[in-house]
C-alpha cells in the first residue's frame, strides 16, 4: 500500500509516469484474509481519487518461490495469496483496469486462478514460462499479453527466447523489473537496473523476430499504450 501511493506521487511529480496499485503476492501471503475488505476499500478509495495517475491495478497474483520454510505455514500464504488475488482482480474488473500479473514458480495456480477471476485484460509480467503456459494465456482473451525482462537476454533463457520467437506481435510488451534483473550485457558493469535499460531487452527481440526492427518497434509501443490507456 506504502509502494502504491509512492507510485502515485511519483506520477504527480513526472508528467511521463503512470502508476499501478495493488497488493503484492509477496505481501498479501502474510496479511490475515479478515483484512481485504479495509484494504481493499482503501485501494478503492484511492482509484477514485488518483484516476488520472493510475493507469492499472498490479502487480498481483501468484508465489510460490518467497514462501515460508514451514509446511503448514507455507500452505496458509497460498491461501491468503489466492483470497487476496480474486479481491484485487474483481476491483480491478469493476474499474475496468488492466492488471499486471506476478506470477512465480506456481504457473498452475496461476494459471487456474485467472481462468476463474474472468479477468480479461492483463498481462504476464516478467515473463519466465513456457510456450505452453503462454498459449493457455492467449487463449483466456484477446486482450491478455506477456512482458519480457532482462531474462530474454540471458542465455541459458532458451525456453523463453523460444516464447519470444513465437508469440505474436500484438501479445509481447517489453520492461525491465528494475532494479532487478539487469541485461546480460550489463551485468559486470552497472550495479543496479533502470527503465532505460528496456532498449537491451527489445534488442534482444528483434534478434529473435523475423520482423523489422521498426515493425516490432511501433508494435510493442501501442501494445503498451493501448493496453495502459494512456
Ligand atoms: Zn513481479
Amino acid at each position: 500500500m506504502e509502494t502504491s501511493q509512492i507510485c502515485i506521487d511519483l506520477a504527480h511529480t513526472y508528467d511521463i509516469i503512470r502508476a499501478t496499485v495493488g497488493i503484492h503476492p509477496c505481501e498479501a501471503q502474510d496479511i490475515p484474509v479478515e483484512k481485504i475488505p479495509e484494504q481493499i476499500a482503501i485501494l478503492e478509495k484511492m482509484i477514485e481519487t488518483e484516476q488520472q495517475s493510475i493507469s492499472g491495478f498490479g502487480e498481483i497474483g501468484f508465489d510460490h518461490y518467497h514462501l515460508s520454510k514451514d509446511v503448514v505455514e507455507a500452505e496458509l500464504q497460498k491461501m491468503r495469496q489466492v483470497e487476496w488475488f480474486h479481491a484485487q482482480a474483481q476491483l480491478a474488473k469493476k474499474y475496468n483496469l488492466p492488471v499486471v500479473i506476478h506470477t512465480r514458480n506456481c504457473p498452475q495456480t496461476t494459471l487456474t486462478e485467472l481462468q476463474k477471476s474472468g479477468l480479461e485484460k492483463f498481462v504476464i509480467h516478467c515473463f519466465s514460462e513456457d510456450w505452453d503456459f503462454a498459449e493457455k494465456i492467449f487463449q483466456i482473451s484477446s486482450e491478455t499479453k506477456i512482458s519480457f525482462t532482462g531474462i530474454l537476454t540471458y542465455p541459458k533463457s532458451l525456453s523463453v527466447q523460444g516464447v519470444a520467437k513465437r508469440a505474436p506481435l500484438n501479445r509481447i510488451m517489453i520492461e525491465t523489473d528494475a532494479p532487478y534483473l539487469l541485461p546480460e550485457s550489463l551485468k559486470n558493469t552497472v550495479s543496479y537496473c533502470e527503465p532505460v535499460y528496456s532498449k537491451y531487452v527489445f534488442e534482444t527481440l528483434c534478434s529473435l523476430r523475423e520482423e523489422s526492427r521498426e515493425t516490432i518497434e511501433q508494435q510493442i509501443w501501442e501494445n503498451s499504450v493501448s493496453f495502459f490507456n494512456l
